[in-house]
Formats: structure tokens, sequence, C-alpha cells
């Protein structure tokens, strides 16, 4: 298996780890998406005409998904959808074969997500062509970083949401809380968000949270009392207990639920102002009470709604000139 860290994307355009963007990369993605989505439908539907991409789907998904494929076709880019269910993928055929098939058929650029970490930087590395992560086993999931990041900027209040720096974030404490060791949206996270100065607590029981297993950046901590690290958040990201990973490991699920759930009463407690964020699927009543996700609080849905967005923005980089894409991202500031 090829190591999960790359050595530096060869393609500019691959977005493979968060770690791939500078500041400032993140900075032209945020304007840039924002320019994507006032642009007329007219003149978005021109910029990648005729262009093709493949979104090659190793495991479920209905988020990551549908949005890089509408934000794709938005482009006026052509899509094929190539998943392991489908496809001689069942057969048996390899991620590097079924990528150079993908190649001949003129795909310009892969979307990929697969059960194994490290799988984008082998098919980056077999195909030369820009690969986009869309969730690769239990390493990172890079765009819903970005699309995170979006909706934290939008929706707390006093942010600059097209232009960041190490301090956009400074004063921010962000609770990240679940099946933290199996989770690549937490993974990606706790990598891009002290990047701009906020506090990244991680909480969750040993099972899922043992300290050796997650390499804490500066600004990231562990707190097990769930209650104590809702006491001052400004975010809370719940996630959900990934049962296709467990692999042979016991939880007892009420006690997680009482130690752990995100509840009514917890939130009206502890943080009642705080805003509530989860990447999906959410099992209502597991890790999260059903009228918080409905509730005021809930960013949920628009997370869904920047993921579309930010997605849009990170095609266009990996199919566009690198100039076109500054250009577009430089109009907004203007
Ligand atoms: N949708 C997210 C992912 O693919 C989170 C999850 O599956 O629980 O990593």
């Amino acid at each position: 298996m090829v190591s999960a860290k790359a050595t530096g994307p060869h393609s500019p355009g691959s977005l493979l780890s968060v770690e791939d963007l500078s500041i400032a990369d993140v900075s032209t993605l945020l304007s840039l998406t924002s320019r994507l989505e006032r642009m007329q439908h007219a003149e978005r539907s021109q910029l990648l005409s005729g262009r093709r991409v493949a979104l090659l789907f190793y495991e479920s998904s209905t988020r990551t998904r549908t949005s890089f494929e509408l934000a794709a076709k938005s482009l006026g880019i052509t899509t094929t959808l190539v998943s392991d269910k489908s496809s001689s993928i069942e057969k048996g055929e390899s991620l590097k074969d079924t990528g150079l098939t993908l190649r001949a058929l003129g795909a310009e650029c892969i979307i990929l997500r697969h059960q194994h970490s490290g799988a984008p930087v082998l098919l980056e590395r077999v195909t030369g062509l820009p690969v986009l992560n869309a969730g690769d086993g239990t390493h990172e999931h890079p765009s819903q970083a970005l699309l995170d990041l979006r909706t934290i900027l939008t929706r707390l209040p006093g942010l600059e949401r097209d232009v960041v720096d190490a301090r956009s974030l400074a004063g921010i404490t962000i609770v990240i809380t679940g099946d933290i060791l199996h989770s690549r949206v937490a993974r990606s996270n706790a990598m891009l968000l002290p990047r701009l100065g906020a506090r990244v607590i991680l909480c969750g029981p040993k099972e899922l949270l043992p300290e050796e297993a997650f390499g804490l950046g500066a600004n990231v901590e562990i707190e097990r009392n769930f209650d104590r690290a809702l006491d001052g958040a400004n975010v809370i990201m719940m996630l959900r207990i990934q049962r296709e990973r467990l692999a042979g490991l016991e939880l007892d699920l009420t006690g997680y639920m009482a130690h752990f759930q995100l509840s009514q009463d917890r939130l009206r407690t502890h943080a009642p102002h705080a805003l509530v964020m989860h990447p999906g699927p959410m099992i209502r009543g597991l890790e999260i009470a059903g009228e918080i996700a409905d509730g005021p609080q809930s960013a949920i849905e628009d997370q869904v709604r920047h993921g579309l967005a930010v997605r849009s923005a990170l095609l266009l980089r990996a199919l566009a000139s690198a100039d076109e894409t500054r250009r577009l991202a430089g109009e907004v500031r203007l």
C-alpha cells in the first residue's frame, strides 16, 4: 500500500490532503467559490464546457458524490460515475487499471473515494491526472474540511468569508466529538482549522479517541468530558460511529450515548449559542438528538450547500490554468 502521505502532488490541480494547500491557496479557493456562486448560470456553464471528469467511488456516498457531480455539471463538465457495485471493480480490476482505463477514455481529472488511506496518491501517480480526494479510508476528506471552514466563516458573526489568514479563526473553539479514530473528516479539520488560528478540542471515549492514534498538532487538545468540552465552544462538530470500520471493536452504545450524545439538555446547558455541525450521514438519536439537527443552531444543511459551492472551485482549480483560477478568484476582491 502506498503511504497516505503524498510527497506533494505532481499535478497542481490535485487535492489529496489539506496539507497540499497553503493558507493563500485556501484563500484563493474561498474567493473563487464566492465568485462562482455569484456567476450567472450561462457564464458558469461555459467555464469548463466539454471537459471530462470521472467520479470513481469505491465506498457509498450521498453528499460528496452528488455535490461533486452537480458542481461539475454546473461548470459544463461531462461526468461519468464508476462505482465498485456496477463496474469491473466487482470483477477484481485493480485501482491502477481502472484509473488507466478512465484516462484512456478521456477523463482529465478523477474524483476518488476509496476505503484505503493513500489510494488517491497511488491513482495520481499511475495516471498523472489531477485527483480530488473524496475521502480515503481513515486518512483525509479535504473537500469536507474546506466546506466546513466556509460554513464556519459564513455562520459565525464577524468573520470574513472570502479571504483568510493565520488569525482568521483566532479565539474560536471548535469541539469535534465522536468516532475520531475512524474519521477522515476529523483529521482534515484538525489539520486545517488550527492553521487559521482555531483551537480544536477532540472529545470521545478512549476506544474511539486513543491518544496515540491521532498526531495532535499545535492548538489541538483532547478533553474526554463532553460537558466540559462544550463549555466555551463556538462550534460543535458531531461525528457518526463508523460501524463499517469498527473491525471487532465492541462499544457500549448506552454508555456512549449517556456521555457523548449531543442532547437538547446538554446543548441548552453548556453551549446554547454554539453552531452545530455534522458531516453526515447522521444517525439521529445516537450521536445527536433529531431536534438539534432541525433546530436553529444547526448548520447541517448549510454544510451541504457549501459543499456544492466549494467543490465547483476545486474542479476549476483542477482543470483550468493557474492564471485563469487566480483571475477569477481575484475578481471578487476588486
Ligand atoms: N461522510 C463522511 C465521510 O465520508 C463522514 C461519515 O461517513 O460518517 O467520511
